[in-house]
């Protein structure tokens, strides 16, 4: 495996210089708009409806920052266009890149709202693991993005905008057409509950995935949910992307004090929402994420109750060691527990590989996403989690 020298990059976003330009420069960015709002954008401002795909392939396969750069419109369209948008992208308040190549982005928005974005590359593929949130509302127990305060969607804007950062980070334009691309999988597994955000993550997606956009096929493309019931089905009507399930429990018991969401759906209609999936099949299955937990969640008994439980739906495992955060009142089960685990579910025949924490040095790996712009001791994060977590439980009764 290539060896990559740590690094790690930092914009000062609060420089009073850069807030100014910012806050003067009143123009949206086109970023997140596709390419029926861009046809009545090009019919709006006299040109003819084609024009408006051209915009599209300019900006989101051919990853142009200047509408100057388009060169087959006309001056006076492109000087029109520069005066009412942008093509800026979330702004990389900070990258990092691990010692085994991962990278890891904190993007500020216009807000000045922050999200992480990660990209992992593989022998075989490099995957972009993009966030549909700031923070999360669902306060997961082992998990650090449920700790974080200010939650607000992500916009579909602001989603794409991930990936045309990374992608300008990677220099991967115009969008390869050799198979030399860097960028080839997109999991919705940063911050957030995509399905909590579903019609922006659906629209940025819907632009992802046009041969004309970013290209990227829907088979190459997962999306993570803690299981909002509800719009499984949509997710998989109207999107058909891949699907990953945070199951962590076998039983209703530990998933409810876990996971505060199998209160309202729990694991019997998640299941039959993994059983009726859009498109699964022995060669399409779901993958269900099970972090392994110490003495929580890792007993034998709980391996042979998962083995019932998903009997009849199409999935593989993806077993997941914890990764530590400041405050959490979790560990991570030993290899012995993990291999033991493992060995149950494989012999009943169902692919469970372990997962391989990546980024580590640069806490990018799963569930550690968080800004770390709030400076707390981590007495005061795990009273902030604890605090979470009861608003979350006393919602729940109501
Ligand atoms: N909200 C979505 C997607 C983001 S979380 C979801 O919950 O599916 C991505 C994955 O990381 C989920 O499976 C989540 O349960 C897991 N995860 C969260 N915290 C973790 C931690 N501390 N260690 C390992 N995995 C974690
Ligand atoms: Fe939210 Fe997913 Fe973390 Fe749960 S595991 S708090 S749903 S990001």
């Amino acid at each position: 495996m290539r060896t990559y020298m740590p690094n790690t990059l930092q914009i000062d976003q609060d420089d009073p210089a850069r807030q100014v330009a910012l806050a003067n420069d009143l123009r949206p960015s086109i970023l997140g708009l596709d390419k029926a709002e861009l046809t009545t954008i090009a019919e709006n401002m006299g040109e003819k409806a084609y024009r408006g795909a051209q915009v599209f392939q300019w900006v989101y396969n051919r990853g142009v920052q200047s509408f100057e750069d388009m060169s087959d419109l006309s001056n006076d369209f492109r000087a029109r266009l520069t005066d009412t948008y942008t093509i800026s992208r979330p702004e990389s308040v900070q990258e990092q890149i691990s010692e085994d190549g991962t990278r890891k982005w904190l993007f500020g928005y216009r807000d000045r709202q922050k999200a992480e974005t990660v990209f992992i590359p593989e022998d075989e593929r490099g995957t972009l693991c993009i966030s549909s949130q700031v923070g999360c509302t669902l306060t997961c127990r082992f998990c650090h993005t449920g700790t974080q305060r200010l939650v607000r969607n992500l916009t579909a804007g602001e989603i794409i905008g991930q990936v045309m950062a990374a992608r300008d980070s990677l220099g991967e334009w115009p969008t390869p057409t050799d198979g030399t691309r860097a960028l080839t999988n997109i999991v919705l597994m940063g911050m957030g509950e995509p399905l909590y955000n579903f019609d922006e993550v659906a629209k940025a997606m819907r632009i992802v995935m046009a041969g004309d956009g970013i290209a990227v096929s829907r088979r190459k493309i997962t999306l993570s949910t803690s299981g909002v019931v509800p719009e499984i089905k949509r997710c998989g009507e109207e999107l058909r992307v891949n699907l990953a399930i945070s199951l962590h429990a076998a039983n209703d018991e530990t998933r409810n004090m876990l996971m505060p969401i199998n209160k309202k759906y729990p694991l019997k209609d998640l299941m039959e929402a993994c059983r009726t999936y859009p498109g699964v099949s022995s060669a399409r299955r779901i993958t269900l994420e099970y972090v392994m937990l110490k003495g929580i969640n890792d007993s034998e008994q709980d391996a042979r109750d998962l083995v019932k439980l998903v009997k009849d739906v199409h999935c593989k495992f993806n077993l997941i060691p914890f990764n530590s955060w400041p405050g959490t009142p979790y560990e991570c089960s030993s290899t012995e527990t993990i291999g033991r685990f493992q060995d149950i579910l494989a012999r009943a025949s169902i692919t469970c590989p372990i997962r391989t924490p990546r980024g580590r040095d640069i806490l990018a790996a799963c569930g550690q996403l968080k800004t770390n712009s709030e400076k707390l001791s981590v007495r005061e994060r795990k009273a902030q989690a604890e605090k979470a977590w009861a608003e979350k439980e006393a919602e729940l009764q109501h």
